[in-house]
């Protein structure tokens, strides 16, 4: 590793002992820009990297709220800014048991780059509780909503910060959200995304981050001389990434065998019935377990981990962060996977990276392949600005225009940095390079 990045490195991981996800991807971000920091010494002298991995600003507050039973809650909230050198602070709202500011900072870092890799003038950050919208009642989320909001708008604006949604913030949450800031500022401006389309959402946002995940992957199979028709893939997951990726992999042809939710998975050799899995798990939002019921030749085994052992030509990890280790890296690569595609955050451990990596098969990583759901989100902000709506077809172009340039773009930067096929390192570089850019031309500030 450059010495530069050893000794920034090192010096966060003194700072912040207790973040081990945010170390963990600072670190896979600073090894692969070792080669950009050997031909660029003006960097150090500018502290670029310390400034770029401290957080502008990290908002840590309090949620109390009251439930339907008349008790009083208490939840934590986090708002990370982490960097808008290139536009307002973008990125998702996370409601999750396991929140922490370490998986917030870890999100936020990624979501700078990732923002940067869709040429679109998106800064980065990222925020959540720990709150479980799980298995409560609809006034239950509400009343949540309502509090995390009440703190929540002071930080935020449509130039200044736009969230969105993540893990456990979907539909109804958003629409709670945004309702309590027009009701309390009285504005109707595009201060989240995700909205409705009855309020000002874009289509396509839904399917944006599945679909662009598919666009990626299907733009690098061309370069290896493969597609997805009659492919088999193992999707784990059953949220919204998972969901649409499914959707566009089945229209190109490819055959989806496996899914997951976070109790268990389900396989089917015949191919997993995708109205089946949205019924239960986006409508009635129940347990994966209940597809079985419907579906006689599939198989339900508890645990998630093992869906990683069903065969599979690609992989595309859509659930959560480290969620292939090296072993499990190991048995897919043994059964002969020849791509993984990242739709969740970091779903790959460093050193399931490397396996993959030296084994031959390739690797999309997160921050480019996922980045389709914030550069819908980007265009939901663009088509607000000009008070203007566009159909299904123009949006869903533009999302493939963006995905297609992206892998160009990480392709392009592995490649010029001697590291051909590495788009791990790739997309770090390119992302990097116009964030550093912009932060060089601003000075000291
Ligand atoms: P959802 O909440 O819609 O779905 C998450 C899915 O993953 C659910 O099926 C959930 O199961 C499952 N899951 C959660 N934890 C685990 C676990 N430990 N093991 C196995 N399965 C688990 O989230 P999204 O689909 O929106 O997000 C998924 C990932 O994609 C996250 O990493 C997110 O940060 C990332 N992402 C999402 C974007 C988006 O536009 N939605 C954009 C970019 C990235 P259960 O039903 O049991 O909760």
């Amino acid at each position: 590793m450059n010495d530069y990045a050893a000794a920034v490195l090192a010096g966060l991981a003194d700072k912040n002992p207790h973040e081990p996800e945010f170390l963990q991807a600072a670190k896979e971000f600073l090894e692969s820009l070792s080669p950009v920091l050997d031909k660029h010494p003006e960097y150090r002298d500018a502290a670029l990297l310390e400034r770029l991995t401290e957080p502008e600003r990290a908002i840590s507050f309090s949620v109390p709220w009251v439930d339907s039973d008349g008790k009083v809650r208490v939840n934590k909230g986090y708002r990370v800014q982490f960097n808008g050198a290139i536009g307002p602070f973008k990125g998702g709202l996370r409601f999750h048991p396991s929140v922490n500011l370490s998986i917030i900072k870890f999100l936020g870092f990624e979501q700078i780059f990732k923002n940067s890799l869709t040429g679109l003038p998106i800064g980065g950050g990222k925020g959540g509780s720990d709150f479980d919208p799980k298995g409560k009642s609809d006034r239950d989320v509400m009343a949540f909503c309502q509090a995390f909001m009440r703190e929540l708008y002071r930080h935020i604006g449509q130039d200044t910060d736009v969230p969105a949604g993540d893990i456990g913030v979907g539909g109804r949450e958003i629409g709670y959200l945004f309702g309590y800031y027009k009701k309390i500022k009285n504005e109707h401006a595009c201060i989240l995304t995700g909205r409705g389309l009855s309020y000002g959402g874009s289509l396509v946002r839904t399917e944006a981050t599945g679909y662009g995940l598919v666009y990626i992957l299907e733009e690098y199979l061309k370069t290896v001389g493969e597609d997805l028709q009659g492919k088999r893939l193992t999707v784990s997951g059953s949220g919204n990434v998972a969901l649409y990726a499914h959707e566009k992999a089945a229209q190109l042809g490819a055959k989806v065998v496996a899914m997951s939710d976070s109790n268990g998975y389900i396989y089917d050799e015949k191919g997993i019935d995708l109205p089946t899995v949205k019924r239960l798990k986006e409508a009635e939002r129940k347990r994966i377990s209940e597809y079985v019921k419907f579906h006689k030749t599939a198989k339900y085994v508890e645990g998630c981990g093992g869906i990683w052992d069903v065969k599979c030509d690609y992989a595309l990890p859509c659930a959560t962060q480290n969620e292939i280790n090296l072993d499990q890296a190991k048995i897919l690569v043994k059964n002969g996977v020849r791509a993984v595609a990242e739709g969740a955050n970091m779903p790959c451990t460093p050193e399931a990276t490397e396996y993959f990596l030296k084994n031959g098969a390739g690797v999309l990583p997160a921050k480019a392949a996922n980045a389709g759901g914030v550069a819908t989100s980007a265009l939901e902000m663009a088509q607000s600005g000009q008070r203007i709506f566009w159909n299904f077809e123009e949006v869903d172009k533009k999302l493939k225009e963006i995905m297609i340039d992206i892998f160009k773009n990480i392709d392009a930067a592995a490649r010029e940095y001697g590291m051909p096929g590495n788009f791990v390192a790739g997309a770090n570089i390119a992302g990097f390079k116009k964030v550093a850019d912009a932060m060089t031309a601003f000075g000291i500030v």
